[in-house]
């Protein structure tokens, strides 16, 4: 049975440690709002970077792309979100307080008990105005999923990019919904970063490509660290199925409050693209060199959230340990995703000491991350480190004035090696990159071991 960290656990690190706030706090906060703090935001970089260079950088049939958050009002008609993205919302007749009727395990308000209203569908989309004139005719909406950016571009990126199909478009950023229930930390909030993918395929390839994306997609988060029990695949019936999908799964996290979604993965068929010619006027066809057809592709949507990823990242990687009188609490981020890769740790501030350590910091944060810690005993500092996930110390002591040797401490296994300061970069990029070093004897030759398959 997995094993679950509890959520007031992570909000309390995350608070203590400068990963993440609640928004404009000093204000007394703003509902469902966070700021990303120091930590958050590399946290937050890393997971947006790891899949940028997943689907983007790493495949020759995607392409990326940046659409502006506000669209023309026609495209929240033609995708059908004007007319249908609304959640059922009831509200406490003696409270007050407003509900998702389909959230709802009683008939009852969940607060007082009181009366509820019978259910009326709520709109999700931030509404405002566009230009000085606050009139209905200047009501722009703030983009409520990043999809349709990518779609409405389709003719422009096949146009000059020349891509043939399948090829896809991938999109990071911004998304807003007035969601009536919020909570579970920063698992729904009101505003959000998606990480979202449009797939075009020839019709009748899209079932066989349905399927290679979800497998992808499971493996990224693999690939993320993520415990391969604590992710699962689950088929939405079809009674669920959003409007325009054909076929849709949720690859879902067991986070601290049970079974959740991360991503949705959906075959949206021809709909999009034949709406938007359909609103627009604009041919949204693709001529197929091969048939000499004018065909109109089906879309594959991966849709992940990259807030929802952070937080599924944070509580598979958090793990306290019994460590004599004190419990050790450590992230296991995989290096790639860590915050600060590396800490410098002088033993003392000793001007000599001091010196050396600060020529290292300077070359190591070429590279990388890196935090300089010179305060209190080196114990608390590796404590410290722990805490945020970082996976790698270096300690610089008194010998290291003589033999131009310093430690690196691992954070998991708590292992130290010795080495030569020459040899420092080389030997903490390989283990970034995972590989098992042996270094043998203290300051000598560095052996590496070859990783077994599996
Ligand atoms: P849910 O059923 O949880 O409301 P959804 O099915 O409406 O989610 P999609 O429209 O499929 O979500 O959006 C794609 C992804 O965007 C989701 O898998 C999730 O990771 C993220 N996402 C959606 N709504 C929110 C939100 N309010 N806060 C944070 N992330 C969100």
């Amino acid at each position: 049975m997995p094993t679950k960290v509890e959520m007031e656990k992570i909000v309390s690190l995350c608070r203590r440690r400068g990963f993440i706030f609640p928004s404009s706090e000093i204000y007394g906060g703003l509902s469902s709002c966070w700021d990303y703090g120091p930590l958050g935001v590399e946290l937050k970089r890393n997971v947006k970077q790891a899949w940028w260079r997943a689907v983007v950088q790493e495949r020759d049939d995607m392409v990326g792309m940046d659409a502006s958050i506000l669209m023309h009002p026609q495209t929240w008609v033609a995708s059908g979100h004007v007319e249908g993205f609304s959640d059922p919302l009831v509200e406490c007749k003696s409270c007050h307080l407003r509900w998702r009727s389909d959230d709802l395990e009683g008939d009852n308000c969940p607060s007082c008990g009181g009366e509820l209203t019978e259910p009326r569908l709520f709109n999700l989309m931030f509404k405002t105005f566009m230009g000085p004139i606050e009139k209905e005719a200047n009501i722009v909406y703030l983009r409520p999923e990043t999809a349709q950016g990518m779609l409405v571009n389709f003719q422009n990126v096949v146009n000059t990019t020349r891509k043939r199909l399948p090829f896809g478009i991938a999109q990071i950023g911004k998304a807003f919904r007035n969601e009536i229930t919020t909570g579970n930390f920063i698992f729904r909030s009101r505003e959000f970063d998606q990480m979202e993918i449009e797939f075009f395929v020839k019709p009748g390839t899209d079932k066989e490509w349905f399927n290679y994306w979800l497998e992808e997609r499971l493996n990224w988060y693999v690939k993320l660290g993520i415990k391969k029990e604590n992710l699962r695949l689950r088929q939405h019936a079809k009674e669920e199925l959003a409007h325009y999908a054909r076929e849709c799964y949720d690859i879902d996290y067991l986070f601290p409050m049970g079974w959740a979604e991360l991503e949705g993965i959906a075959n949206r068929g021809d709909f999009d693209l034949v709406q938007h010619a359909k609103c627009s006027g604009k041919s949204l066809n693709y001529l197929d060199e091969e048939t000499k057809e004018h065909i109109v592709p089906y879309v594959i949507e991966p849709s992940a959230g990259v807030d929802r990823s952070v937080l599924a990242v944070l509580c598979d990687a958090y793990d306290e340990e019994q460590d004599e009188d004190e419990i050790r609490v450590l992230l296991h981020l995989q290096p790639s995703l860590a915050p600060i890769k590396v800490a410098v740790l002088p033993l003392s501030r000793r001007e000599k000491l001091v010196a050396v350590a600060k020529k290292i910091y300077a070359d190591l944060r070429q590279c990388w991350m890196v935090n300089y810690d010179d305060t209190q005993s080196i114990g608390r500092r590796y404590r410290r480190q722990d805490e945020i996930g970082t996976p790698f110390c270096v300690t610089i002591d008194f010998q290291s004035l003589e033999d131009e040797q310093v430690t690196i401490r691992e954070r998991d296994t708590m292992n130290q090696i010795r080495i030569p300061i020459s040899e420092l970069k080389t030997t903490l990029q390989a283990k970034m990159d995972g590989e098992s070093l042996l270094v043998l004897p203290p300051g000598g030759k560095i052996w590496k071991i070859e990783r077994e398959e599996g």
